[in-house]
């Protein structure tokens, strides 16, 4: 096999049942991938993220080249031996934390330069040391690197930045060695402007990847102006190749981007909110820190198959968050993430079963 297979099978309006095909297993998509920023998906074993029904992760490239080093994590056998999860894994580029967290960054048609969070140490990241990173890291799929456009900004700002992306898509594209079971994926740019997101995604498509993904958005622009965005963007990408849109987002919002033709996701939110005592259940989202939770034996959501679920009332959750325990963001993240598998599970039923229009999950339509 060469590249990522992708197969669908079925479709309901845009959206698409399909089965992506990587070095390290088969993903039924639409799919949401937890995010394991630092080579862990946070208060969570391997094992337990595998339970929830994910079997893709993300990993994040500037995290990992600043600590523990690409290189390190290549001489002990790539990333998933090192955090021991056997299943597929996409990483990032590096252009989004790049731009949010380091310091005096310095963009060029080269690539950025810029400053460790960390300990200040001075680093330069290319299109060609990105594809590098994520090779080393042995991604399943490596994303090309890209600028990532700050929101708001005016229209030339924008167009300048999606070209500089286009340019260092090819370099990227390139860059990428191809090898069995392995992908890179296009990240189509242009802001708010739905021409420029098409001139992007044609220049990606004559480019040529194996999948496309639309970055920049759910970065303050309103569900609205996202779902506008992925209306403008997805008729433009091939049919048969996987669509993946970056970080987004709420239930609502994969909902309607899977009702536009996307087929992955990712996003901080389900691990995030489990720190953080937020819980999205079937009748929707929950505060376990609220005093109204410290009586009730009920379990978080009577319809969730998650550990948390099973055996724990929202009385004990509310008591593990209150006294700051560990358990507390164990299992609401354990829980978060089943909601989101068992979302996407039901969505993929949908799909197959031609009912999409009338979606709802549980006593919610999300
Ligand atoms: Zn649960």
């Amino acid at each position: 096999m060469s590249g990522i297979g992708f197969e669908i099978l079925a479709r309901d309006g845009m959206a698409r049942l399909g089965r992506l095909s990587t070095a390290h297993g088969i993903i039924d998509t639409p799919a949401f991938m937890p995010v394991g920023t630092a080579a862990t998906v946070k208060a969570m074993t391997p094992e337990a993220v595998a339970a929830t029904g994910a079997r893709i992760v993300l990993g994040n490239t500037y995290h990992l080249m600043l600590r523990p080093g690409a290189e390190r994590i290549a001489a002990l056998g790539g990333l998933h031996p090192f955090m021991n999860w056997p299943y597929a894994i996409l990483t990032d580029s590096g252009g989004f934390q790049v731009m949010s967290l380091a310091t005096l960054r310095k963009i060029s048609e080269e690539g950025v330069e810029f400053r460790s969070h960390l300990d200040g140490s001075r680093h330069l990241l290319t299109p060609e040391r990105s594809v590098e990173i994520q090779r080393l890291l042995g991604a399943d799929i490596t994303m090309a690197f890209d600028e990532c456009t700050p929101y708001p900004a005016e229209r030339e700002a924008v167009e300048a930045s999606m070209e500089l992306s286009m340019r260092w898509a090819e370099r990227s594209r390139h860059a990428f060695v191809p090898r069995p079971g392995h992908g890179v994926f296009g990240i189509v740019q242009g802001g708010v402007h739905a021409d420029l997101r098409q001139r992007s995604a044609a220049r990606l498509v004559d480019i040529g990847f194996d999948g496309y993904a639309i970055g920049g958005l759910a970065i303050g622009e309103g569900q609205d102006t996202t779902f506008a965005m992925v209306d403008a963007t997805a008729p433009a990408l091939p049919e048969n190749r996987p669509r993946y849109l970056m970080g987004v987002g709420k239930p609502a919002d994969l909902v309607g981007a899977v009702r536009r033709g996307i087929d992955i996701f990712d996003c901080v939110l389900p691990t995030r909110s489990g720190r953080t005592a937020q819980a999205f259940t079937r009748e929707g989202t929950l505060n376990l820190r609220n005093a109204r939770h410290a009586d009730d034996p009920a379990p978080l959501d009577p319809e969730c198959r998650c550990p948390a679920c099973a055996g724990f009332s929202r009385a004990y959750l509310h008591h593990l968050t209150k006294s700051g325990e560990i358990l507390a963001s164990m299992l609401l993240t354990a829980h978060n993430l089943t909601y989101y598998a068992d979302l996407m599970a039901a969505l993929r039923t949908a799909i197959a079963e031609g009912r999409l229009a009338d979606f709802a999950f549980g006593g919610a339509a999300p």
